[in-house]
């Protein structure tokens, strides 16, 4: 396991035994989110509902089979990716999450984001869109924003798009913008790091010459 590795899994044991609203007295169990520690793209839910409350995996239930078919449609897999909620344990009866639970639960999201430290997020739904953008989500769906040192992109939820079949095409249109957005993230990050190590190498003193053996 790489350090990063170790760390979520860390953080995820954490989260397991989180008490920092009462989500949990009705939760069957927290569902910290899974993917590889090295994911380059993060999706962000709501809240776990009834299959991922029984699991403690998050998406296993029909809006994740969307979501499968979503990344499929752009040659990506679940494996792929790092699939997480703003909140870590189900709402009784998926009952919208409480500002409080948003909040109370907001520092497990933000550590952890800084150690996946991912090149484009994608927010499914609206809550996880609220912590990037204050636009209504039927206006600023697809279109991404440079947050930061990366990309966020707000999609509807696919739970929105299975109970109302006309957004199908739409979300399908969206994450089509994954795979660019992803070559615009790469390219842009590895510029950045062009340019810091240049910066750094003008920055050390150049090695003075060999000195040359006194000729006699
Ligand atoms: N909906 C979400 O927002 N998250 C899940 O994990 C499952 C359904």
């Amino acid at each position: 396991m790489t350090g990063n590795a170790a760390k979520l899994a860390e953080l995820a044991k954490e989260i397991v035994v989180c008490e920092r609203c009462d989500l949990f007295k009705t939760a069957d169990r927290a569902v910290p989110g899974e993917g590889p520690a090295d994911a380059e793209l993060v999706f962000i839910g709501e809240a776990p509902g009834f299959q991922e409350d029984r699991t403690g995996r998050p998406f296993v239930g029909p809006a994740g089979q969307l979501l499968e078919d979503l990344l499929k449609s752009v040659g990506m897999k679940r494996s792929d990716v790092f699939i997480c909620n703003v909140v870590k344990h189900r709402p009784p009866n998926n009952r919208d999450p409480l500002p409080a639970e948003i909040e109370a639960c907001r520092p497990w999201l933000e550590q952890q984001l800084a150690l996946l430290d991912p090149l484009v997020i994608c927010t499914l739904g609206r809550y996880s869109m609220q912590r990037y953008f204050s636009g209504t989500i039927s206006r600023i769906h697809g279109k991404a924003q440079k947050i930061g040192n990366r990309w966020v992109l707000p999609l509807y939820h696919p739970a929105a798009a299975l109970h109302n079949q006309g957004l199908r095409p739409q979300l399908f249109a969206d994450f089509a913008r994954i795979p660019d957005l992803l070559d615009q993230a790469r390219q842009e990050r590895q510029a950045a790091r062009t340019e810091s190590s240049s910066a750094t190498a003008k920055q050390e003193p150049k090695e003075p010459p060999a000195s040359q053996g006194r000729l006699f």
